[in-house]
């Protein structure tokens, strides 16, 4: 499991939220695992240094997705200013693009699942076929336009992994912006419960694990 999420189920160890955000973590492991070896049998490589499709983009989360962001922002980044950056009403683009970061993205440990398959998996259509489409931001050189995979292929659809986060916790898929606010207050509720050192308007620093080169934000 990926550093800063081992930390986040340990802080929060015999809780149901630290229950749901092993079970979050564990599938991530198996999108990790997944999406590298399907990018590798297919030459799937995102250009290098490109952060294009988090520019103008709201991810759709499930609650559990927003509880491990949060949990992510209020224990291990514990920026204060990017905690009131995400709960900024009206947003119509992701809160936590960060262009100036060379890996754009400020919760890369603990990005949603659509983040992850975006350009990295295939989708399933009306007709039941596996189907990977180019990103059309990549300028065709570093991937296939598009791969056509027969029904019975097992090849792991967007569908698949959605199924799986989906399953974890009841609740509505909203907005990043909206889903991380509404999930705050609860997880900064229950780490204080447990007596969890949260953000600290005098600490901006950030204690988490670097990030690491993406494949694809
Ligand atoms: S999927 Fe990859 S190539 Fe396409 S915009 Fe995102 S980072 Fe760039
Ligand atoms: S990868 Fe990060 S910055 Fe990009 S859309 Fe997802 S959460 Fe936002």
């Amino acid at each position: 499991m990926n550093d800063d999420r081992e930390k986040l189920v340990d802080m929060f160890n015999s809780t149901h939220l630290g229950d749901c955000l092993r079970e979050l973590s564990l599938i991530y492991d198996d999108v990790e695992k997944e999406t590298s070896a399907f990018c590798e049998d297919y030459n799937i490589h995102c250009t290098a240094g490109c952060g294009e499709c988090c520019e103008h983009f709201m991810p759709d989360i499930t609650p559990a997705e927003a509880k491990l962001v949060a949990s992510y922002l209020l224990l291990l980044r514990k920026d204060i200013s990017l905690i009131d950056k995400v709960q900024q009403p009206g947003q119509d683009h992701c809160p936590l693009y960060d262009e100036s970061n060379p890996y754009h993205c400020q919760v890369y440990s603990v990005r949603p699942l659509v983040c992850r398959l975006f350009a990295q998996c295939a989708s399933r259509g009306k007709d039941l076929k596996a189907v990977f489409r180019r990103c059309r931001f990549s300028g065709g050189a570093l991937m296939p336009e598009r791969l056509e995979f027969p029904v019975e292929s097992d090849i792991k659809t967007m569908d698949d992994y959605g199924l799986r986060v989906h399953s974890l916790e009841s609740g509505e898929v909203k907005d990043l912006d909206e889903a991380v606010t509404n999930a705050l207050g609860e997880v900064s509720m229950i780490a204080g419960f447990l007596g969890l050192k949260r953000h600290n308007s005098n600490d901006d620093g950030d204690d988490s694990t670097p990030t690491p080169s993406p494949q694809a934000s």
